[in-house]
C-alpha cells in the first residue's frame, strides 16, 4: 500500500469511527417513559411519528417504559424499540391484562394492582417522560407528572411530541392559565415541546429545571414519609439521572 492509500484507508477508518459515535450516541437517560393513545389517531403521521420515536430512543441506546399491550400507538412505539433490540417494559394492571383489551405485549410484563400503582411504577422506572398524540389516558398521565414536577415530587424532564400541532390547543390552555394566574411563568417551561421526535430528545438532553418547586411533598404528608415518597418515585432510574447531573461539567457541587 503506497502512503496515498494508506491515507484514504486511515480516513475512511475515521469516518466509520464517527458513524459509530454519532449511532450510538451517549444519552443522559438509561430509560424513558412514553404516554401515547391506545389508539392510532386518524392521521398517518401520529403513527410515523410512533414509530420515529421508537427508532430514535434505539439510536440513542434508551430503553422504553410504557402501559403495555399492543394496542394504537403504544404497539406501534413497543414493537419500533423492540424490535431495534433495546429494552421495553410494559406496565399494566391485572384488570387490563386479558389480551383482548391491551393486546400482546412485547418484552417485559410488569403487573400491579392498578391504574394508580401503574402510573407510579412507570415514573419510578423511567428518567424522563414524552407523550405523543392520545386522548384521556394520555393526557391524564402527561398532566400528573407536570403536576409532580411542579409539587418538587421529581425533577425528570417532561416532553410532549406536538406532532402536526395536535397539542396547540392544550398549549393554548396553558398560556390562559399563565395569563390568570393560575399556573407560574415559570412552570409553563416544565414541559419541552418539539415536533419531531429527533428535536425532542435533543432539548430533552439538555433540559435542566427552572421552575420554581411549589413545596416538597414534606409540606404535606411529613419529613420521614416525603423523603421515601421522593426516593420511590426518583426510582433507581431517578438515581442515575441525578448521578449524570451531578456529574455534568459546570454542575454545582
Ligand atoms: P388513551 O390516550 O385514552 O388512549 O390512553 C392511553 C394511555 O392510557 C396509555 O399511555 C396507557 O398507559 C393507558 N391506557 C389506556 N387504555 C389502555 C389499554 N387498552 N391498554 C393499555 N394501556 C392503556
Amino acid at each position: 500500500m503506497d502512503a496515498a492509500e494508506h491515507h484514504v484507508e486511515e480516513t475512511k477508518e475515521e469516518e466509520a469511527a464517527q458513524v459509530m459515535e454519532t449511532t450510538t450516541a451517549h444519552s443522559r437517560f438509561g430509560r424513558i417513559c412514553v404516554f401515547c393513545g391506545s389508539s392510532q389517531g386518524k392521521k398517518k403521521s401520529y403513527q410515523d411519528a410512533a414509530v420515529e420515536l421508537g427508532e430514535e430512543l434505539v439510536s440513542r441506546n434508551i430503553d422504553l417504559v410504557y402501559g403495555g399491550g399492543s394496542v394504537g400507538l403504544m404497539g406501534l412505539v413497543s414493537r419500533a424499540v423492540y424490535n431495534g433490540g433495546r429494552h421495553v417494559m410494559g406496565v399494566i394492571p391485572k384488570t387490563l391484562m386479558p389480551r383482548e383489551i391491551t393486546g400482546e405485549t412485547v418484552g417485559e410484563v410488569k403487573a400491579v394492582a392498578g391504574m394508580h400503582q401503574r402510573k407510579a411504577e412507570m415514573a419510578r422506572q423511567s428518567d424522563a417522560f414524552i407523550a405523543l398524540p392520545g386522548g384521556y389516558g394520555t393526557l391524564e398521565e402527561l398532566l400528573e407528572v407536570i403536576t409532580w414536577a411542579q409539587l418538587g415530587i421529581h425533577d425528570k424532564p417532561v416532553g410532549l411530541l406536538n406532532v402536526n400541532g395536535y397539542y396547540n390547543s392544550l398549549l393554548s390552555f396553558i398560556d390562559k392559565a399563565v395569563e390568570e394566574e393560575f399556573i407560574s411563568p415559570t412552570a409553563r417551561h416544565i414541559v419541552v415541546l418539539a415536533p419531531t421526535p429527533k428535536e425532542l430528545l435533543d432539548k430533552l438532553e439538555e433540559y435542566s429545571p427552572r421552575h420554581e418547586k411549589l413545596g416538597r411533598a414534606e409540606d404535606e404528608v411529613g419529613d420521614g414519609a416525603a423523603d421515601e415518597q421522593l426516593q420511590e418515585l426518583r426510582g433507581p432510574a431517578g438515581a442515575q439521572a441525578q448521578r449524570w447531573e451531578a456529574d455534568r461539567p459546570g454542575a454545582e457541587s
